[in-house]
């Protein structure tokens, strides 16, 4: 485990157990009367279709586990809890969860669940984005929060009125300056008094990747000259009183709580000046996203990969900075509200692939014959010096004349004087040169079944890293170090950085049967409506799993296959029932209207439309 540093980014709901695979802790810590769930049991279970819940789901694979996001939703609020009882804060804490991090239903109507008692809400940030919020907290507590942000016309706003209409907590936080006018005449048109909300373009920056929303020319919220424009205009309409919240956002990810402290405290002086201006009944200051997690288990905040606080130092940051400025200003302190999205849903779930293969970059083969008489006269003079060097022990010499016989073989075989078998059996030759003297570069390439563009596109689109690692034999020493290739006929389809600097991963060689597990940790916000569909491969198949006490020691409570073809090419407009007929009529046509021929295509076809996209190994066996 610490070849992986497991117990640094995993903790506390990851672990490698004593058969060397990896546990889930759900609880995020030990609890009696349950034993911690084993990831290889989870996928044997919903992969074998000979398992007791016979699923035989195909693998890319994601695993929810929402006893873990129960757990992050409790720690969140308990700091925050803390925190204010700590400091005598006199208000409380109530956290909204952005549905952009991940729209799926049961991560959304979990979250409205499990936050019912403490009043989570949601935030939205496009039109579809309010109507599942809207929905989903109808079954939720009627003080939590819908914030609604993001760009709006005129539609977005009518549905967050008629939120208000609905008797949800619904705020609607200006982004742009225009977005007032539209909310002015809406709300008289629909007659509904709106609850208003600003987001403030704060001065506080955020250097790292996700600080480019945070500064002076940041891309969303208010300049001060915008918010002082707001405030009259709210004022000359008889709707100042409207105006409830302040929000900003500096960013995901904030390394350090000096930074958060910064940006938490401007924020505050412009909320109490909101208050000076009239705005009298502002009652919530709303900081945003940002909240951030040790993706590589440093907590140096060094980087956009780890973060110097606990969540608890993170809440005691805020909860003070808002406390200094609101009694500097003598303002009653507001409602804490925070929209971490990262924060909540990144530890829940985890993807779950196969390496399917595993290549040297050198080969050696032992049936590649080289005849030194078959070659010419040139090649036989590098052999020559080649064996000299390799005799003499001298490495570097025997390096340069692999390299010169190679590019004068190629050459060779271009001018169309050397054939196949001969250009094989010099490369051969050479990667036993290059093995025998250790200059093979060591790093295998191992095939994994997964698209980078569709299941981690954060590490395509913008170099983020996440713990990938083996989720079984973790008892064996790694006999390689490699890079994955995935599936995609794409360059860029390949993973080859790693957390801790790492260019390459400790791996273990292919078992006879093949089956080779890796886990893809910490990803559960962001990568899965970011991922798109290069090569048409599609969205992975899907499990929810319960921490239980019968003999698994988890239950499976919802699967949901991946994509299939047929899914993945509806989304491209194509119509997979009438490419079926098209197909079934050309095969009818050819076989001359045999009709054992016309079931064998029916049946191939059925079977390949309905199936994912990905490589099917039971298919083959
Ligand atoms: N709120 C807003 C306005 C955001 O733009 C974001 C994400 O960038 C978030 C909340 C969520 O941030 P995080 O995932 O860092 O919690």
């Amino acid at each position: 485990t610490e070849l992986y540093r497991i117990d640094d980014w995993g903790a506390p709901y990851f672990t490698a157990n004593s058969s060397g695979n990896i546990s889930v802790r759900p609880h995020g810590s030990n609890t009696l009367s349950h034993q911690d769930i084993d990831l290889m049991k989870v996928v044997k279970e919903v992969t074998d279709p000979k398992s007791s819940g016979g699923l035989g789901l195909q693998l890319p694979l994601i695993i929810r586990f929402p006893d873990v996001l129960k757990n992050r939703l409790k720690c969140l609020q308990s700091a925050f809890d803390l925190a204010i009882v700590n400091k005598s804060y006199d208000s409380h804490y109530q956290g909204v969860y952005p549905v952009k991090c991940n729209q799926d239903r049961s991560i959304v109507e979990d979250i409205v669940e499990f936050g019912l008692k403490s009043r989570f809400g949601l935030e939205a940030g496009s039109k579809p984005e309010i109507l599942l919020a809207m929905s989903c907290l109808c079954r939720g507590n009627r003080e939590a929060f819908l914030v609604c942000n993001g760009f709006k016309d005129a539609e977005y706003i009518s549905l967050a009125l008629l939120g208000k209409k609905l008797e949800l907590n619904t705020v609607i936080v200006l982004e742009q300056e225009e977005e007032l006018d539209l909310v002015i005449k809406l709300s008289k048109k629909m007659n509904v008094r709106p609850v208003i909300g600003l987001r403030a373009k704060l001065r506080t920056k955020h250097s790292g990747h996700f600080g480019s929303t945070s500064g002076e020319k940041g891309k969303f919220g208010l300049t001060a000259i915008q918010i002082v424009r707001v405030v009259r205009k709210l004022d000359q309409f008889g709707m100042l009183d409207c105006l409830e919240l302040l929000h900003f956002h500096i960013g995901s990810q904030i390394p350090s709580t000096t930074l958060l402290s910064d940006g938490v405290t401007e924020a505050a002086q412009l909320y109490c000046e909101l208050f000076r201006l009239g705005a009298s009944e502002m009652k919530i200051i709303d900081i945003g996203g940002g909240l951030g997690i040790d993706y590589d288990g440093s907590k140096s905040g060094e980087s956009d990969l780890s973060v110097s606080y606990s969540l608890e130092e993170y809440a005691a940051a805020v909860v003070e900075s808002v406390m200094l400025v609101c009694d500097q200003k003598s303002v009653k302190h507001p409602v804490i509200c925070s929209e971490s999205g990262r924060a909540i849903i990144s530890h829940h779930s985890v993807l779950i692939f196969e390496a399917v293969s595993a290549n040297q970059q050198h080969e050696t083969p032992s049936d590649i014959e080289f005849l030194l008489d078959d070659y010419s006269e040139e090649a036989r003079g590098d052999y020559e010096k080649l064996y000299a060097a390799a005799k003499h022990g001298d490495h570097e010499s025997c390096l340069l004349y692999v390299d010169q016989l190679k590019q004068r073989c190629v050459q060779e075989f271009k001018q169309g004087s050397l054939s196949i078998d001969q250009l094989a059996g010099v490369d051969g030759l050479c990667g036993w040169v290059v093995k025998a003297i250790g200059g093979s570069d060591p790093v295998l390439t191992y095939n994994v079944n997964l698209s980078v563009f569709t299941s981690i596109p954060d590490f395509w689109g913008i170099d983020q890293l996440f713990p990938i690692v083996p989720i079984h034999r973790l008892d064996q020493r790694p006999v390689a170090r490699g890079i994955l290739y995935d599936l995609t006929c794409d360059s860029d389809g390949k993973i080859d950085k790693f957390i801790g600097g790492e260019s390459s991963l400790p791996l273990h060689e292919l078992d006879n049967e093949g089956r080779y597990y890796l886990g893809m940790f910490l990803g559960g916000a962001y990568e899965e409506a970011l991922g798109g569909l290069h090569n048409l491969f599609g969205g992975p198949s899907v499990v929810r799993v319960l921490q239980t006490d019968g003999p698994l020691g988890f239950e499976v409570d919802r699967a949901v296959m991946g994509q299939s073809s047929a899914d993945v090419l509806r989304a491209m407009q194509h119509e997979p029932e009438l490419m079926i007929q098209t197909l079934r009529d050309r095969a009818e046509e050819a076989g001359g209207g045999d009709e054992e021929n016309g079931a064998l295509v029916a049946s191939c076809l059925d079977h390949s439309f309905n199936n994912m996209p990905y490589l099917n190994k039971e298919m083959s066996e």
